[in-house]
């Protein structure tokens, strides 16, 4: 058996002082049970709450985002976003193919096709210059609309994901996808604590959506945060995440059809007191980032690094080996050796749903999917 595998299982034990060894367990070593307690004795466990708003707050002012709207988990926080900026079945959407399926089950859940872009190898984000590519040989704007030449169908949005919390060339992006009239949702579920050029993942797009799934930095049990600058977007995306009630001291009037995915009181309560935690979860998550490194540079393995100007919250630790035979050896034994460690997500355009989708070459994505490996990354107290 390899040498890596053996350091891999070695490192973990050491590190980790655990039996089994997760890639990412929760931690619960604040105020979770204090404010878990407080919102029970209140009464207001659900939607209507103390705990939400101020929750929604301490979350705004985190990300420096002026507006920040709780769901009830990150996949809600997609679709909402999309459904605000009303993207439809007659439409299309574009996106990576190196994703976590969510990314794209928000586009089918519009009925919306998603198209399929390569990443970076570096980033494992979006590619600027594959996007660039598609975008100068397949649209035209028309109207102030992007246009698929091949399907005249409207391009109405593009949904980058920050690979493993580490910042894609959000910047460069942004300013392409501006010149074609694409507004930009940042899939950032994996991004909290996570900056790019000192501004935080998620408010570079005209939304950014987060994830406080269980595996995630911070959790709530199940969670999501949209946030945006737009003060019309915020308004639209709370009264549609509250099934467009009208508001009314009695009245039940409701505009349109909304939805029910407002988060929870009881799980906000947790998410105020892990994100009290998330300055020093960074601290933890980058000093085992050293560790790690220092371990695969004595190796010869290479480790996803941070691009320049990016600070990462290292949320998953992720080494890239030569083949795929020697990744699927190390994820044997180390799986073997109660060592949990993955490779990264099947691409989309792999899956039964998404295999038809338009997409392009996939170079750097299909390398990328034979050679990475996530491995062990929980905060230790
Ligand atoms: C976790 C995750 C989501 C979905 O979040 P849930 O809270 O599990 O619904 C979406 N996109 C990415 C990239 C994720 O990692």
């Amino acid at each position: 058996m390899s040498k890596i595998a053996k350091e891999i299982v070695r490192f973990s034990r050491e590190y980790f002082r655990e039996n089994y060894i997760s890639l990412h367990r929760p931690i619960f070593n604040g105020n979770e049970k204090k404010y878990l307690t407080e919102c029970i004795d209140s009464n207001f466990v659900s939607s209507v709450g103390n705990s939400v708003n101020k929750f929604e707050e301490k979350f705004a002012e985190f990300t420096k985002s002026k507006y920040a709207i709780s769901t009830i988990n990150g996949t809600a926080a997609l679709h909402l976003s999309l459904f605000a900026l009303k993207v439809s079945s007659a439409d299309e959407v574009i996106t990576q193919a190196l994703t976590f399926v969510a990314t794209s089950n928000a586009i089918r859940y519009l009925g919306a096709n998603p198209i399929f872009i390569d990443v970076d190898v570096d980033t494992m984000g979006l590619s600027y210059k594959s996007l660039k590519y598609f975008l100068e040989n397949n649209v035209d704007v028309i109207d102030d609309q992007a246009i698929n030449k091949k399907t005249k169908k409207v391009i109405k949005a593009c949904l980058p994901m920050h690979t493993f919390g580490y910042p894609c060339k959000i910047d460069q992006i942004i300013k392409l996808c501006k010149k074609f009239r694409i507004p930009i949702i940042e899939d950032a579920a994996e991004g909290l604590g996570s900056y790019y050029k000192n501004k935080h993942l998620g408010t570079f797009g005209c939304l950014g959506t987060f994830s406080f799934n269980g595996n995630k930095i911070i959790t709530t049990g199940g969670g999501g945060m949209i946030v945006t600058d737009d003060e019309i977007l915020a308004k639209r995306l709370r009264h549609l995440s509250t099934t467009a009630k009208v508001n009314h001291k009695y009245n039940f009037y409701h505009d349109e059809i909304g939805f029910n995915y407002r988060l929870p009181s009881i799980n906000a309560a947790m998410g105020i007191a892990q994100l009290e935690s998330l300055k020093s979860f960074l601290v933890s998550k980058e000093q085992l980032n050293k560790k790690w490194k220092l371990l695969f540079v004595n190796l010869d393995v290479k480790m996803l690094e941070p691009i320049k100007h990016s600070n990462p919250n290292y949320w998953l630790n992720t080494i890239i080996v030569e083949s795929l035979k020697q990744r699927d050896e190390i994820l044997e034994y180390t799986n073997n050796n109660k060592v949990m460690t993955r490779p990264i997500w099947d691409l989309m355009t792999s899956l039964p749903e998404f295999k038809k989708c338009e997409h392009d070459g996939l170079k750097n994505s299909k390398w990328l999917v034979d050679r990475c490996i996530n491995i062990p990354s929980s905060v230790v107290s």
